[in-house]
């Protein structure tokens, strides 16, 4: 079965002024759509060609010749995952379930916070900062490139891409101004919910 791009969950100007439009008309119609491009093109004739994606993703994350197939294919899993992560009106302190978890793992909300923006901040280059779900425990990690829990059988709850492209054109080089926006005003917690 052929990759698609996924639709933006909501309308490309729905993250203003956080996220301008301008930001995902590239990063959802230029940079994820090539990711998906490149993965049906690698995959096209090979005996990965009918596998869904998360199969393609732990097949060519162990095998080093597939490297060009795995960062695109886990590009376009990252992308879909990250886009769901927000919402209009999102972020601030989360609900329900994932809440208690989070008092219970890391001690306060704060902490979290602390976390995973020093996740997002310190990854050097690109990447992403994640709160994955490990052994029944919440934990914050970060990874490069393209590299994805999905490869290290973690459980994906939250993610903010931090590669330059996804703020660049609203935040020139502050990076932790996007990370504190993000963190603030464009959580969707409903979905980390609904992914626990
Ligand atoms: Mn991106």
């Amino acid at each position: 079965m052929a990759i698609t791009l996924i639709d933006l969950p909501y309308p490309k100007d729905a993250l203003e002024p956080h996220i301008s439009a301008r930001t995902l008309d590239f990063h959802h119609g230029k940079h994820h759509n090539a990711y998906v491009v490149n993965t049906n093109n690698l995959i096209k004739g090979t005996e990965l060609e009918d596998l869904d994606l998360e199969t393609i993703i732990r097949k060519s994350a162990i095998d080093p010749a597939k490297a060009g197939l795995f960062n695109n294919a886990a590009q376009v899993w990252n992308h879909a995952f990250y886009w769901r992560c927000m919402k209009p009106g999102g972020g601030g302190a989360p609900t329900g379930a994932v809440a208690k978890k989070i008092d219970a793992d890391f001690g306060s909300y704060a902490a979290f916070v602390e976390a995973f923006k020093n996740a997002g901040a310190t990854q050097f280059g690109s990447g992403w900062a994640w709160l994955i779900l490990d052994n029944g425990k919440l934990k914050v990690v970060k990874t490069g490139n393209a590299d994805t829990p999905l490869a290290h059988n973690q459980k994906a709850l939250l993610t903010v891409d931090v590669w330059e492209h996804a703020y660049y054109l609203d935040y020139q080089n502050r990076r932790p101004d996007y990370l504190t926006t993000f963190i603030d005003k464009l959580i969707n917690w409903d979905f980390v919910n609904s992914c626990l």
